[in-house]
């Protein structure tokens, strides 16, 4: 009897200690893909040029077709040149994209921002190679994402008469244990929330929804009228911070700048924050959602 009760009090201490977590389920099964790492640091620390030129080799050796699309456009800050790079899987009626951009900021490493989406892309590209599609998929690696989501806004534009209905963007996936879906208030069409979060519960790992975001390349999507939603993963703490900085209540908002933005954009920005489970927290997610989208678009 003693021992019993002795256990049901650490049982009870164990469950106030965690409790929160068990809201945050981690699902133990799913194994961090290998190599993540060494692909992330053919990306880490180079210029954009050899980070396109880094993504194209990984996927010629996955043997998967691509195509670059240069560009020039002008901007507040002049003429821009860049090069989006793309792989497109199945010839249906209607188009959907999942982006992540590659190019990086001067400053940091620019594998949290955003060489780590990049790198799951590849590996959604991978896993995607020999399905089948009812719809037309593009997954897209946009170029000048940092200097106002300039590749994105080229990509609609050379792709204005195709019927691109969806949109699912990746920023900042490589740390951290939970995942962030938003921005919720402003798209006015709740189908990829959903499906965001029931692949996420199904896959038992954990999420929060953001009604107001980070502005990524989704946004681009946002004025063109299309469906979007990006996704990222931070560290819990780090997610709920940046959460009440974006939406919380007055009383409620952190001083200074959310931890998850002093880690973009500057040194912090390195392979030591790195973690391929939370890489692959991503790659779960979004392998699942684009193939049940593939089946939602009609
Ligand atoms: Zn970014």
């Amino acid at each position: 009897m003693k021992i019993k009760t002795g256990l049901i009090i650490k049982v009870l201490l164990i469950i106030g200690l965690f409790g929160s977590d068990a809201l945050y389920a981690q699902n133990p099964d799913i194994k961090p893909l290998p190599g993540l790492l060494d692909d992330l640091k053919l990306l880490a620390d180079k210029t954009n040029a050899e980070r396109l030129e880094a993504l194209t080799t990984i996927l010629s050796e996955k043997e998967i077709a691509y195509e670059i699309e240069p560009f020039t456009a002008e901007s507040r800050r002049g003429t821009v040149n860049g090069r989006n790079l793309v792989v497109t899987f199945g010839s249906g009626a209607k188009d959907f994209v999942l982006g992540a951009h590659y190019d990086k900021v001067t400053v940091g490493s620019g594998v949290v921002d955003n060489g780590a989406s990049s790198i799951i892309l590849t590996r959604v590209a991978e896993a995607l190679k020999n399905e089948t599609f009812n719809n037309r998929l593009r997954i897209v690696w946009f170029d000048v994402e940092e200097r106002g989501l300039i590749g994105s806004a080229q990509f609609i534009e050379t792709h204005k008469d195709d019927p691109i209905v969806s949109m699912i963007n990746l920023d900042v996936n490589g740390y951290g244990d939970t995942m962030m879906f938003g921005p919720t208030a402003s798209t006015g069409m709740h189908r990829l929330y959903e499906l965001a979060q029931s692949v996420a519960m199904k896959n038992d790992i954990g999420f929060i929804l953001f009604p107001r975001y980070g502005g990524g390349d989704d946004i681009s999507f946002q004025r063109a009228d299309i469906e979007n939603i990006s996704i990222g993963v931070g560290p819990l703490g780090e997610v709920r911070e940046f959460w009440l900085a974006y939406n919380g209540l007055d009383a409620y908002k952190p001083a200074g700048t959310p931890v998850i933005f002093t880690n973009m954009h500057s040194e912090n920005d390195a392979m030591d924050k790195i973690q391929p489970l939370a890489m692959t927290y991503t790659y779960t997610v979004i392998l699942e959602m684009i193939k049940q989208l593939d089946k939602m678009i009609k």
